[in-house]
């Protein structure tokens, strides 16, 4: 062996950094382009010599490429559609928020669980809206209604935002407007490390990132086309730095053999990695898995070999919020990841809130 392949072989390779959504296709509503964010995504979308079209309408791309229709869900999660949010109506979003503001929706992460595998039907390409100041305007409106109440707006629910940063700064354009509403506070959660176009906003403290975090077999085996998990916690610390509360989504929680070593190095790793200043007013959210039938006959036909366990006999059902039957652990398991990850979180973080775990 030459002395360079042996050198290179005792340094371990350091892996790729995960590099910022490219979309292959992009789709432009006409009107998208009577705002100043529609040009300027047009004029990014030539740049980077993507191939796009016009559409009449945001929700309804028929035709994308491929011959199967796994190959066509491929290409529509690395689809772009650029439109304008007609429904400024903004759905509810307990238990982390009043409200969800819709800024975009669909995703190009792979998540085996993803719940929006169900919920975008048929339309899973990655849409985003360009009428931000509408969007904007419902916001003000809500808080308005509430006050003196405190209305917390999530932007994460349909969509991964921090992942479609640096082609649309719409969370820019939320954090700056929130920082000057006493009455109203964004917060949003990503798997996504690409946090640098937020760290120099003025965000006065009033929008909390969450980064989703799991353990190692979780990412590894079920979040395909995510940032890495430590992309991921240097990015917390970026933000921890910049001065936002900060905060971590441990969801799914999956009972798996190995379970509490898993969650248990996920909270020592958190703890060794985090800077000091991310300690303070530090909050975790814990989602166990779930899903519905039709969840699991989508995601067995999309991702045919996942190791998602979904058997319906080992599983509790509830009665879901869309009028169909979800499917959680049972009780005892539930209390047994509730306790122990919670033991956990306190052991490293002994400062930290757990909001809720669902
Ligand atoms: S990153 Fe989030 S929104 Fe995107 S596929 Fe994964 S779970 Fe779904």
């Amino acid at each position: 062996m030459s002395t360079e392949v042996l050198e290179r072989s005792k340094t371990k390779a350091k892996p790729r950094a995960t590099k910022p959504f490219v979309p292959d296709l992009v789709y432009f509503e006409p009107d998208a382009l009577n705002y100043p964010k529609g040009q300027r995504i047009m004029e990014w979308v030539k740049s980077q010599e993507i191939p796009y079209r016009m559409t009449t309408s945001h929700n309804r791309i028929t035709n994308l490429p491929g011959d199967t229709e796994q190959e066509q869900y491929r290409m529509a999660k690395r689809t772009l559609v650029v439109g304008i949010r007609k429904t400024l109506k903004f759905d509810q979003s307990k238990p982390s928020a009043e409200y969800a503001i819709p800024i975009s929706t669909g995703c190009m992460g792979h998540c085996h669980y993803c719940y929006l595998q169900t919920t975008l039907g048929a339309k899973p390409y990655v849409r985003v809206y360009v009428n931000t100041d509408d969007i904007i305007g419902a916001a003000k409106n809500y808080i308005n209604e509430r006050v003196p109440e405190i209305t917390r707006f999530e932007a994460a629910c349909t969509s991964d935002p921090v992942g479609l940063e640096h082609i649309t700064g719409s969370l820019s354009d939320l954090i700056t407007f929130m920082a000057n509403e006493e009455y109203g506070r964004l917060r949003f959660v990503t798997k996504y490390h690409h946090v640098d176009p937020l760290l120099q906003l003025d965000h006065k403290g009033h929008t909390r990132i969450r980064f989703s975090v799991n353990a190692d077999y979780v990412i590894r085996q079920f979040e395909p086309g995510t940032s890495r998990f430590e992309e991921r916690i240097e990015a917390a610390g970026k933000i921890a730095r910049a001065g936002y509360p900060l905060g971590f989504i441990i969801a799914p929680i999956i009972w798996y053999d190995g379970w509490e070593e898993g969650y248990s190095e996920l909270l020592r790793k958190l703890a060794e990695a985090l800077p000091p200043e991310a300690q303070h007013d530090l909050t975790f959210e814990m989602i166990q898995h779930r899903f519905t039938k039709t969840a699991k006959a989508v995601i067995e036909k999309r991702y045919p070999k996942t190791k998602l366990e979904m058997d319906i006999e080992k599983r509790k059902s509830k009665w879901g919020r869309w009028g169909q039957n979800k499917y959680v652990y049972p009780d005892d398991q539930q209390t047994a990841l509730r306790e122990f990850i919670s033991e956990q979180i306190f052991e490293h973080f002994p400062l930290s809130n757990i909001d809720y775990f669902t």
